[in-house]
């Protein structure tokens, strides 16, 4: 018995790739925002596995029968809810690749390649958005799993023996303390609980008007936790909030991290690739005083999903936190290569650094740079409608490419206005045409559009505006 026969495999992928082609040239055709309900797909799917073979072609033919209508397009430029994550060609390219290897970068050994690329393409994007030399990266799956191996690091710094003796039954042990602003992601604290922090070790710091995290209001929690003898271990700087994009000071941060011996981990997941962009130079600001920094390329740059990158200057504490190696994993050259199993929780490892060869080779770093200028530029234009619009309102700063806004026509009352908002969401998502995200800010419900697409042109932005503009006036 074997595989497919190779010309049967090379007919298929060409049809497949015709077929992806089309379809993203011809992506707004479809509404952005898949219109099923809960349960529509699965019905299409036979309950039991196929006993025999079924032609490619069948399946092929499926991807427009069974597929498609429960679909959100994330490629869609008419997508601008939450952070897009969209595929750029030569992004597909690598993935295609990267299953066609199937290479598993779990030692060096294993493939070198894999090791070798990814350490190259950490000291490609290190280099891009200027870090010093002393950093190190590693790419894992989300921001999520790049968060809890920093918090494990910083868990690990304190010494506390958590690796050896673990936490449960130690009566030796302080209650350990994270601190992150109010305004910070949810994987902070799902990385916190999954190391044993708890929900009552974390502290949700306050935030000024701009929903930044006071840096008083910080050193007063460090200090009062002190006192009721905690042990405060680790602090997380969002630089790009997931609700506002907003940018804690991370110059102040540093300084409290450094006074009480804190790791210092900066989320940059959504925001930190603007780093790249001269202009944008002051976002990464004091980043060097950090002990680690997440960013995600397959936010705003283009790469599918999924990679995400980690940088630490000090990789020997992740290793420390990590490292285990059984016998059958040994191998010579241990002494002279990272193994990148042992800076984390997984053994396989996917060959994600191809997608960042490809996608940094074709754009080039200017080309990449430029897209997310424009995409700044528009939202600027977008917010500059919403200001000089007297019914509609700004509800925070826009220091990237997200805007939160609400409309408001005067003469209503707080509930109400959530009620209002709440219905033209619905309603502009409804067109199918753009898809738009919402948030919670001081109890007011606001609308969200961001811009990050490839596929992003100004018309769509404009456009955008139309529809919200129209769709809110017409409301009764
Ligand atoms: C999106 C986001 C995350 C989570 O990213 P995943 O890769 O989906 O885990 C974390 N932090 C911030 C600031 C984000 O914007």
């Amino acid at each position: 018995m074997s595989d497919m026969p190779k010309e049967e495999f090379r007919k298929a992928g060409y049809q497949l790739i015709d077929w992806i082609a089309d379809y993203l040239n011809s992506i707004e055709k479809y509404p952005v925002m898949s219109q099923i309900k809960p349960g529509d797909i699965s019905k299409q799917i036979p309950v039991a596995p196929p006993v025999n073979g079924e032609k490619i072609e069948k399946v092929l033919s499926d991807i427009d029968k069974v597929l498609i209508d429960g679909i959100t397009h994330w490629n869609h430029p008419g997508f601008m809810a939450y952070f897009n994550t969209t595929s750029s060609g030569p992004g597909i390219l690598a993935e295609i690749l990267t299953a066609a290897f199937s290479s598993n970068g779990m030692l060096w050994k294993t493939s070198p390649v894999v090791t070798e690329m990814e350490k190259s393409m950490m000291n490609w994007f290190r280099q891009m958005v200027g870090l010093p030399e002393n950093y190190w990266g590693i790419i894992y799956d989300t921001a999520s799993t790049s968060s809890m191996h920093a918090i494990a690091s910083a868990r690990e710094q304190m010494g506390l023996g958590f690796r050896e003796k673990g936490a449960a039954g130690r009566k030796d042990l302080p209650k350990i303390i994270l601190y992150s602003s109010e305004q910070a992601h949810s994987s902070i604290d799902k990385g916190a609980l999954l190391l044993g922090v708890g929900l009552d070790g974390i502290r949700k710091i306050p935030v000024n008007e701009k929903f930044e995290m006071i840096p008083e209001k910080l050193e007063e929690a460090i200090d009062e936790d002190i006192k009721k003898g905690c042990k405060p271990f680790c602090v997380v700087a969002t630089v790009g909030t997931t609700s506002t994009t907003s940018v804690d000071p991370v110059e102040q941060i540093a300084n409290i991290a450094e006074k009480y011996n804190l790791w210092l981990h900066v989320d940059a997941a959504y925001a930190g690739v603007t780093a790249m962009i001269p202009e944008m130079k002051w976002v990464s600001k004091n980043w060097e005083r950090a002990d680690s920094i997440v960013i995600n390329p397959h936010k705003w740059m283009f790469t599918p999903l999924d990679l995400s990158i980690l940088f630490t200057r000090k990789k020997e504490i992740l290793k420390r936190a990590f490292s285990l190696v059984p016998e059958y994993l040994k191998t010579a050259q241990d002494s002279e290569v990272d193994n990148l199993m042992d800076y984390g929780f997984q053994l396989g490892r996917r060959f994600r650094s191809l997608k960042l060869w490809f996608i940094i080779r074709y754009f080039g770093v200017e080309g990449i740079a430029n897209r997310l200028r424009e995409h700044i530029a528009w939202a600027k234009e977008f917010s500059n409608r919403i200001i000089e619009a007297n019914d509609f309102e700004l509800t925070a700063p826009v220091p990237f490419s997200t805007v939160c806004f609400r409309y408001n026509p005067g003469g209503k009352a707080e509930a109400e206005l959530n009620t209002i908002n709440e219905k033209l969401l619905e309603k502009i998502n409804s067109t199918g045409k753009i898809f738009l995200s919402h948030t919670k800010l001081y109890e007011k419900f606001v609308i969200r559009l961001t811009i990050g697409g490839i596929r992003h042109e100004q018309r769509h932005i404009e456009n955008a505006w139309e529809l919200v503009k129209t769709t809110a006036r017409e409301l009764k």
